[in-house]
């Protein structure tokens, strides 16, 4: 078998499928995996459709795999062929100062599989096969499928938010604005993590109606009604820690309303450069802390692995469309629309 079939992008909005070569374990640490799951994530949609423009062509997007192993290159010792596996995107040197410290997402030598980020990006999982290195491979446990699987990435990245950066602790109240797929992980790790009242903001309906059944106790449509109003209603002490997973500016600004005394905030959605205000006299007496988190790291890639394998998080409850990848173009267009959760493709 020496082509396969892949999803390969030539230009903004110019998604071609066809049949390349299939990619060789040839150097030292190099994995190919048989790709069986695939997240499409909101970035590879950017990409794809030119709202991101920091692409090179061709490209193969797709960023949140699972599959199984399919070669094994020069120097791997700790998988081999069959083993079911989870893809971290991002692939870390070990050795720089970043790497030293733990921050393996600031790494001075990264590469990506399929994603955004470092310059050194590779091709990803919207194909039946992608090269990787042994360095970004986890165990899929047993118990979990490949669709549930494709989700640890995002997963792990609200972990890393929620609880490593913003320490939510078991009876806080939280609020978190925007949740899309995303929004829905930080809600879901929240709720694991033993929230106490936890409010969902969001203006899509479709949205506010799925935190409420995947455990928000409040949900606050933000153009309806006054939202901090509306939160404080719920909350009347405020809330302990408001995570921003919406993007617009608008959302930041909300998060900087719903504070009061001691309020963390988690700025983890917006990644466009509009500017918000902060009054600094304010912020000192209110003693606001500030987090924010892009990314993921190995310890959170594991962390989200747990929460899987253990119950405590059902990412499958966050799957709302499937499609083969023959099929990636009514994936693309379930994307675009408002009516979706975490869609998943197939190679
Ligand atoms: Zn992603
Ligand atoms: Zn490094």
């Amino acid at each position: 078998m020496s082509t396969m079939l892949a999803a390969v992008l030539h230009d903004f909005d110019h998604l071609e499928l066809e049949q390349v070569a299939v990619p060789r374990a040839r150097e030292y640490g190099d994995v190919v995996v048989r790709v069986k799951s695939c997240g499409f994530c909101a970035t590879d949609y950017k990409a794809i459709r030119g709202i991101r423009r920091n692409v090179s062509f061709p490209a193969i997007v797709g960023h949140e795999p699972s599959g199984v192993v399919s070669e094994v290159g020069p120097g791997v010792s700790h998988f081999e062929v069959g083993d079911e596996v989870i893809v971290q995107p991002l692939g870390h040197c070990g050795f720089c100062r970043h790497c030293r410290s733990g921050n393996t997402h600031y790494c001075e030598n990264a590469f990506v599989t399929g994603g955004d980020g470092p310059e050194d990006v590779r091709p990803g999982a919207f194909a039946e096969y992608m090269l990787t290195k042994e360095s970004c491979l986890f165990r899929k446990p047993e118990s979990i499928s490949f669709d549930a699987a494709a989700v640890t990435e995002p997963l792990a990245g609200a972990w890393k938010g929620v609880i490593h950066h913003s320490r939510m602790q078991v009876g806080e109240d939280v609020v978190v604005i925007g949740v899309g797929s995303i929004g829905l992980l930080c809600l879901m790790v929240a709720k694991a993590a033993g929230a106490a009242r936890l409010v969902a903001v969001d203006v899509s309906e479709y949205a506010r109606r799925n935190a409420l059944s995947l455990g928000a106790t409040h949900a606050v449509d933000p153009v309806g009604e006054d939202a901090k109003t509306r939160v404080y209603e719920m909350m009347p002490e405020g809330p302990d820690l408001v995570v921003e997973a919406a993007g617009p500016i608008e959302a930041v600004r909300l998060m900087v309303e719903l504070r009061r005394r001691g309020t963390r905030w988690n700025v983890f959605g917006i990644t466009t450069h509009e500017k918000f205000e902060l009054d600094g006299g304010l912020t000192h007496f209110l003693e606001g802390r500030m987090d924010a988190s892009f990314g993921t790291t190995p310890l959170a890639m594991s962390k989200a692995i747990r929460l899987m394998e253990t119950g405590l998080i059902d990412t499958e409850k966050i799957i709302s469309h499937r499609f083969p990848l023959a099929r990636i173009g009514e994936a693309l267009e379930v994307m675009g629309s408002a009516a979706r959760n975490k869609v998943i493709v197939n190679p």
